[in-house]
């Protein structure tokens, strides 16, 4: 994190308050470093963090890096399950992860909004360096911008991450072979209807929580016992479908789902009958697809499921020739029919 050098410097003396951001905090001068030297520095700390240059200079093994950047703008900044600060450090953990890669370092910039509570901003840093310690990664940079009243919605987060992929190791998109089996890690659709839920938009009351969590650990349990994995990735914008669009058009292969086999919880499922959504579109931030021989599918679904976060892993589909590019669904009524990408943005800012 860049703390400016303010000593001797001068300025002039910026009005101090102490309850909510002002468009001093991101002057870069004294009331910024007070703002990183009493919110950020405590929660984060870690040395590359406290030396206070322009860059953190940490260790990687030597090799190739996975490395992830996204910008989170979730409205509202708490929801059930999570926050803004949580689904930040998630999503990029999760996105160096679905690489192969063990997270080990993320960086942070924070888009505030004049007036934004300093007790949010605090919440918010520690639930980030909750998930952060949760999945054994550090936050080693930093920057705070401000902008004004009425410009941001509270605070935007922009997090990138790093992590060092083991040597031979190649997963992606276009690896998925006819014959794989097709595994999800837990129920669909749980943080898009948390999220919409939370926003007090659905016209009567749900229990359901938002999945996000870190998949780090859960994913190097799965790769140690189950190094054939072929392809990983998280189901979030779009969905289930929609991820599995994406890799039937990277590898030219056809996936075949099998809908009695979708896991969906009971409370999500009437949400989304209620408001005509398909839970196979709405987004997950706790889950991973898994592409892998089939002969593997049954210890691979063994070790998802010790983990707290893979306890619901089902096998729902198998990779096929053709149509290329195609996702079918075997319906429960035995029927076949076509799962197209989501088009347009069904849900805006659930992530
Ligand atoms: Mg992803």
């Amino acid at each position: 994190m860049d703390i400016p050098d303010v000593t001797g410097a001068v300025c002039p003396v910026p009005l101090t308050h102490d309850e909510q951001i002002v468009m001093g905090h991101g002057s870069g001068g004294k009331m910024a470093a007070d703002l990183i030297a009493k919110i950020f520095l405590p929660v984060f700390d870690n040395p590359a963090l406290r030396a206070g240059d322009d860059g953190a200079v940490v260790e990687l093994p030597a090799g190739r890096i996975a490395v992830s950047t996204d910008s989170h703008v979730v409205y509202p900044l708490f929801f059930p399950g999570g926050d803004i600060g949580r689904l930040a450090v998630c999503g990029t953990v999760n996105d160096v992860a679905m690489m192969g890669a063990q997270p080990a370092f993320l960086t942070a910039g924070f888009i505030l909004e004049e007036g934004l509570a300093l007790a949010t901003l605090q919440r918010v840093a520690a639930s980030m360096q909750a998930a952060a310690a949760e999945a054994g990664v550090q936050i080693i940079s930093g920057d705070t911008k401000v902008v004004q009243r009425g410009k941001a919605d509270g605070l935007y987060i922009n997090t990138t991450g790093l992590g060092a992929v083991p040597p031979g190791r190649k997963l992606g998109g276009a690896q998925a072979q006819p014959g794989d089996a097709v595994l999800l890690s837990g129920s669909m659709g749980d943080h898009g209807i948390a999220v919409l839920a939370a926003r007090g938009e659905l016209g009567f009351e749900t229990d359901v929580q938002s999945d996000c969590a870190p998949l780090n650990g859960l994913i190097a349990d799965l790769l140690a016992a189950c190094p054939a994995v072929h392809v990983l990735r998280d189901p979030t914008r779009g969905g289930v479908a929609t991820t599995l669009n994406e890799i039937a058009t990277q590898s030219a292969t056809c996936i075949t789902l099998f809908e009695k086999n979708l896991p969906v919880r009971p409370a999500v499922a009437a949400v989304c009958e209620m408001l005509g959504f398909d839970p196979l579109y709405v987004a997950n931030e706790g889950k991973v697809l898994v592409i892998l021989p089939r002969e593997n599918a049954d210890l691979a679904l063994q070790v998802l499921r010790r983990s707290k976060y893979g306890a619901d892993a089902a096998l729902i589909g198998e990779v096929g020739q053709s149509p290329q590019g195609r996702v079918l669904m075997k319906t429960a009524l035995g029927t076949t029919r076509v799962v197209d990408m989501l088009a347009g943005e069904m849900l805006p800012r659930i992530c």
